[in-house]
């Protein structure tokens, strides 16, 4: 126990998320705390539904952060969309298409697996087989950035299967939204969700999430009550719908919501599609040095997220070691390999915020000086030339 007030350590966060939150959104964080009616925060309300209208490239009017993280985002999709006996498409190719299956599971739902290697994207072509031989599938379910390898999706391909197929889709993009392309009404998808700590670098603890006119339809037609009442979006309509009065169903994380505000008006000003090519490009510097350094990606170039660096660990360096050092001489944290990945690689985020030039060098100065004094099988020296090369031909 103690009597002391919390204050955290300094650190740069370069892993799978939270990633590192700029001072104008902390700053926005701190401001007084209103009531979650005011008429101030029902007008920040408005604001925040139009900004992430604009990241998400949506008309739709049901936009909205839900009050809590990514996986209830998640699991706001699937038990509004999702009846007992429904059967659901789900693709999997990491850790979070294995939690959808869940999600359908649990909402009474049969899910049909479509699965890919670790690493790779979802193939859309054993898609296309499982929504031939499965016509009574009503919903599609894939994860756009899959944040336990790295591996991007071809989310626009897998949307356009879905309404070949007469099915909804349900799309993660917790990890993809502000990192890389997403257009969902140019797509056509259905529901989708994300959070705050990836891409959008804001506090953790919500989840923007977006319903488009087909699975509103269907909320609308359930047979029966959808089984969370927190989640329930024809409840949570009441209180973030748009109509003039607004009906008390939650208290609103309200300085959360300053925070996520700030994030957004972060974007709008630096632009969505500026902010996909920040990301690709700091994303290649990244990727010269550690290539340099001898380290590999595991995901193949065309599918490979410019947010998520998988990289295998070279012989000779203690995981756990590694990231403890860098963790305490650099202040930095990396991602663990996670599931079947765990131990054979390294998750590097270059997420939001955390995707700056001062970030690759920290990374590739700190990955280089921990692992040569390790004694690690690696190319010492060379890895922050390498990047400096790319980051100067720009
Ligand atoms: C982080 C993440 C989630 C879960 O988000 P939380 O905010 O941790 O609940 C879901 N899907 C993907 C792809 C993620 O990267």
């Amino acid at each position: 126990m103690s009597d002391q007030s919390f204050h955290p350590p300094l650190r740069t966060l370069m892993g799978p998320g939270p990633s590192d939150v700029p001072p104008r959104v902390l700053e926005a964080l701190g401001r007084p705390t209103i009531g979650h009616l005011d008429p101030a925060f029902v007008d920040l309300m408005d604001e925040i539904k139009g900004l992430l209208q604009y990241a998400y490239q949506t008309e739709s009017a049901l936009t909205m952060p839900i009050s809590a993280p990514g996986s209830a985002g998640m699991e706001a999709c699937f038990v509004n969309l999702v009846e007992p006996g429904d059967k659901v498409i789900v693709c999997q190719n990491g850790v979070f298409g294995g939690r959808m299956k869940e999600n359908v599971e649990r909402c009474g739902g049969e899910a049909v697996m479509v699965m890919d290697d670790w690493g790779k994207p979802v193939d859309p072509g054993k898609v296309d087989d499982a929504l031939k031989a499965h016509p009574d599938a009503s919903i599609l379910a894939f994860v756009h950035a899959e944040t336990s390898t790295g591996a991007r999706s071809d989310a626009k391909t897998l949307a356009e299967l879905a309404r070949k197929h007469d099915c909804l889709s349900i799309v993660d993009a917790v990890t993809s939204l502000a990192g890389s392309e997403l257009r969902v009404d140019d797509w056509g998808i259905d529901a989708i969700y994300s959070g705050t700590q990836k891409c959008l670098s804001c506090v953790p603890g919500i989840s923007p999430v977006s319903f488009g006119e087909r699975a509103q339809q269907r909320i609308a037609n359930r047979s029966q009550r959808v089984q969370s009442w927190f989640l329930d979006m024809n409840l949570i309509m009441a209180y973030w719908g748009g109509s003039a009065k607004r009906a008390y169903h939650h208290t609103a994380p309200v300085n959360a919501m300053y925070a996520l505000h700030e994030s957004l008006l972060m974007l709008k000003e630096e632009g969505l599609e500026n902010a996909w090519a920040r990301h690709q490009h700091n994303h290649l510097a990244l990727r010269a040095g550690l290539e340099a350094m001898g380290l590999n990606f595991i995901v193949d170039e065309a599918s490979r997220l410019p947010q998520l660096n998988a990289v295998t660990i070279p012989a000779g360096a203690d995981d756990a070691a590694v990231r403890t050092r860098l963790l305490q001489e650099h202040h930095l944290e990396i991602g663990a390999g996670l599931g079947d990945l765990a131990g054979k690689v390294w998750r590097i985020g270059l997420m939001g915020y955390a995707s700056r030039v001062e970030n690759i060098t920290l990374c590739l100065g700190a990955l280089d000086a921990v692992l040569s004094d390790m004694g690690a099988d690696i190319k010492p020296g060379v890895a922050l030339p390498a990047a400096e090369k790319v980051l100067a031909g720009a």
